[in-house]
């Protein structure tokens, strides 16, 4: 195989490796990666989905995800929950997705994924299942990132994992109570809430101008949700 060329047999890619993939309408396998998928969310993928659907992140959560508090850890886990009776997507039409723009990042990324390193990926899809990787169009994994809008949801999930405390081990057990605050995350409108508390400006010590930015900023209100809910795993931390 030539260099240009690019060998998507190679397990660990980074972002200067190339690699073969072009997906559209007319293969075989159009829409087979939306059904029976395993997708866990972030909490920026809701607030994505939350804009794409126009409904509240509670509504979200309940409608489109299976959520629950992991056994041992007690740490959210939110995934997108497939039609039971199709195991397709909810959001999986004939002609794509209908959320397209505001698809999760786990979407963005396929038929990549992230690798145990930071800075490296790997393919997660066979060339049998995934015909797009077949296709001669190649990409540099960090041209292709970029193309599918995947850096947003990197910087929010480095800002999100800041949220919880540093001496936490990710497998010690913690307090359910916590894992209900980090919840907050990921249900912004319950967040929205506290901060129309007029006791939340006292609080926390948030000026005029980040509550005025935070209306009318998504983003920015997701990362004062970051702030708020590490400020209460800081609090409730020392004391269970
Ligand atoms: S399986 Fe691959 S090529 Fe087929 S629709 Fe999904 S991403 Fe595109
Ligand atoms: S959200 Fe969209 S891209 Fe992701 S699995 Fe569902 S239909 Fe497919």
């Amino acid at each position: 195989m030539s260099s240009n060329q690019p060998d998507n047999e190679q397990q660990v890619l980074t972002e200067d490796s190339r690699f073969r993939f072009a997906c559209h309408d007319t293969l075989p396998c159009f829409t087979q990666c939306c059904r029976d998928v395993n997708i866990y969310l972030t909490p920026y993928d809701i607030l994505r989905l939350r804009r794409a659907l126009k409904i509240s992140s509670t509504e979200v959560l309940e409608r489109y995800t299976r959520h629950f508090l992991a056994r041992v850890t007690h740490i959210p886990v939110v995934q997108l929950e497939m039609d039971p009776e199709t195991l397709n997507c909810r959001f999986v039409t004939d002609s794509g997705c209908r959320v397209y723009d505001n698809r999760p990042w786990a979407c963005r990324m396929y038929p990549l994924d992230v690798a145990s390193r930071s800075g490296e990926y790997m393919p997660i899809a066979g060339k049998e299942r995934c015909l797009g990787l077949n296709e001669p169009a190649s990409h540099t994994v960090g041209a292709w990132l970029e193309s599918q809008g995947v850096r947003p949801y990197e910087e929010m999930e480095r800002a999100f994992l800041q949220v919880v405390p540093p001496d936490f081990q990710p497998s010690s057990q913690m307090n359910p109570g916590l894992g209900r605050v980090l919840f907050l995350a990921y249900d912004i409108d319950r967040f929205i809430e506290i901060v129309n508390d007029p006791r939340f400006q006292t609080f926390y010590d948030v000026d005029d101008e980040t509550l005025r930015r935070v209306r009318e900023d998504d983003e920015a209100l997701l990362h004062l949700a970051f702030r708020y809910v590490r400020s209460q795993m800081e609090e409730l931390y020392k004391v269970v």
